[in-house]
């Protein structure tokens, strides 16, 4: 079954066939007791239906009844996106502020009504596609009169393939998967691997300038973006085709990455690729973090251009890939459609082994393009289970709190940076959670000027008393990166939870230039109120 057609859940990522079973909460429940030393046990989870929600404040009319519903269910299922505190409070049966009306558009015209209906009344009009949003981008603000979720799910048809310029456009309903499965009878592939890809739509993509993984070169959704066609509540804001342009300001950059707070991204033309059939992958041991740093940067500005480069410290290694506790792993890999990739793949293995790194050359693993491999997998096969493995439901709720920040900075800075953020964060963490506390990093992305560090921050929380210890977790780290000369976020977007390093960090006169084109296109500010910027 397609993605956009399979029900979802409401606590975890992705849909009902994602929710982790009983017995796996159980057995989560079981590693968890051991590691706190005390008996925890999976809250059960409460009947969607008969959970309380405030009574809709609005009607809707006649001729959108075909397409919008005020029913209990769709509003339950519109509250939340899938940050932690959201998902827990959710399988609590607590849903404060749930949108009025969730809206299902079949086609332009209906995205063109409910819109419409929204701007008339000043109802918060709140684009939706996966949900997978971890900065609170689909929350109804509190003083809002009456929202509307518009969900997309019914966008979700590849439109055109040209296959001589190698470009698709794709509606923004579009889920990974979906996207992936048409365009493989072409040959033809994306490549845009966020680690929500299986549970997150290309609108979101392109709205929150999403970041992929094994991206051959091309990590951001920016990249991929040759033209978009979005709704704004003064007119469409459609650009042309074009492999580049340099003809002012760029309209595309200003839809991407704007959060739903412009238009509703309707559909896009992204650019694709061949794909790829020659793989070389190397999982290399470094002794220390340092040492791994030192040679992920030197391997990056050799410019091979690798898909893949991920750099684990010494906590992260022994956690997924059962390293000692001092050593790191830097995960090499490359790929290409056309050339094959063992010379690039010894290339870097040869970087790696000028600064301590330690490979066997039997683990150096290369695909000759024709599905014949030589070497092992290793330690890489270890990480990637890890990394696809991930589901939220299976620990959420058992006294645990665990979450992510992240962040990119110039490596100039980067050791200096890296434990100006372990010292403040280190003491927020010891302060609310104890000895239980734990703090790690690895590289998600790496650029020839700096790379992308990724923090994870887990420990015991008393029930009931999470989001207040998260919220004083968050705001140190916040302040630390900021401060340290890093971004507020490097790919998980701005939404309303980002906004105090987002507001620290861009020009204020860039802030007043964001707003008065937001008066343009959106002069009653119904579009995603908070996000990004206050309205007017
Ligand atoms: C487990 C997990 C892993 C993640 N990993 C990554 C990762 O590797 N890289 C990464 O970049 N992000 C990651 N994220 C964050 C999230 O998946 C991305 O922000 C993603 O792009 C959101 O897509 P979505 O379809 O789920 O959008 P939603 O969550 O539905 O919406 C996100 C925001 O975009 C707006 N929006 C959605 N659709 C449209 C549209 N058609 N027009 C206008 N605005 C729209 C919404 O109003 C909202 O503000 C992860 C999230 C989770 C839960």
């Amino acid at each position: 079954m397609p993605v956009w057609d399979q029900p979802r859940s409401f606590w975890t990522w992705g849909n009902v066939s994602d929710e982790p079973s009983e017995d796996e909460r159980k057995k989560m429940a079981a590693a968890i007791s051991a590691r706190l030393g005390q008996e925890v046990t999976p809250p059960p989870i409460p009947n969607l239906d008969e959970i309380e929600l405030t009574p809709s404040r609005i009607t809707v009319p006649e001729p959108l009844s075909a397409f919008v519903t005020a029913g209990h269910r769709q509003r339950a299922l519109h509250t939340y996106g899938g940050h932690v505190l959201e998902l827990l409070k959710a399988m609590r049966g607590q849903f404060d502020h749930p949108p009025d009306a969730v809206a299902h558009p079949r086609n332009e015209d209906e995205l063109e009504a409910v819109l419409s209906w929204c701007d008339q009344h000043s109802y918060t009009a709140i684009p939706y596609g996966g949900a997978t949003t971890v900065v609170w981008g689909l929350s109804v603000p509190a003083d809002s009169n009456g929202a509307v979720s518009i969900d997309m799910a019914h966008f979700h048809q590849v439109l055109e393939i040209d296959e001589v310029s190698r470009a698709a456009n794709i509606q923004a309903g579009v889920f990974g998967p979906d996207l992936e499965a048409t365009l493989k009878p072409h040959g033809l592939t994306l490549r845009h691997f966020p680690q929500s890809f299986p549970w997150s739509t290309v609108g979101g993509w392109v709205a929150t300038r999403s970041g992929g993984h094994y991206a051959t070169n091309h990590t951001h959704i920016d990249d991929f973006v040759e033209a978009v066609r979005m709704l704004t509540p003064s007119g469409w804001w459609e650009s042309r085709r074009l492999p580049g342009s340099g003809a002012g300001p760029s309209p595309d950059r200003l839809a991407i990455g704007s959060e739903g707070i412009l238009g509703v991204i309707s559909s896009v033309w992204l650019r694709l690729q061949k794909r790829p059939v020659y793989r070389a992958t190397a999982g290399v041991v470094f002794p220390s973090w340092q040492a791994g740093y030192d040679a992920t940067r030197h391997i990056v500005q050799a410019k091979l251009w690798p898909a893949n480069l991920r750099l684990l410290d010494p906590a992260e290694a022994e956690q997924s890939a059962g390293l000692n506790g001092q050593q790191s792993l830097l995960i090499i890999g490359f790929e290409s459609a056309d050339v094959p990739q063992g010379a690039y793949v010894w290339e870097a293995v040869k970087i790696a082994r000028e600064f301590e790194g330690q490979i066997d050359d039997e683990d150096v693993r290369i695909d000759d393009g024709t599905g014949q491999a030589t070497g092992r997998e290793g330690a890489v096969g270890a990480w990637r289970q890890a990394f696809i493995g991930v589901n939220a439901g299976v620990s959420n709720g058992l006294g645990l709190l665990a979450d992510t920040f992240e962040t990119s900075i110039t490596w100039d800075k980067w050791p200096e940076f890296d434990a100006h953020v372990r010292d403040r964060v280190g003491a927020a963490l010891r302060e609310t959670l104890g000895a239980s506390a734990r703090l790690s990093c690895r590289f998600t992305h790496v650029y020839p000027d700096g790379p992308a560090p990724y923090y994870s921050f887990s420990g015991v929380a008393a029930p009931g008393g999470e989001a207040e210890i998260w919220q004083h977790i968050k705001d140190t780290a916040t302040a630390a990166v900021v401060d340290a000369g890093g971004t507020s976020t490097h790919h998980h977007a701005v939404g309303r939870m980002h906004r105090p390093g987002y507001d620290q960090q861009v020009p204020t006169t860039f802030k007043a230039a964001l707003r008065a084109v937001k008066r343009e296109l959106d002069p009653r500010g119904i579009l995603n109120p908070g996000v990004l910027i206050d309205p007017d």
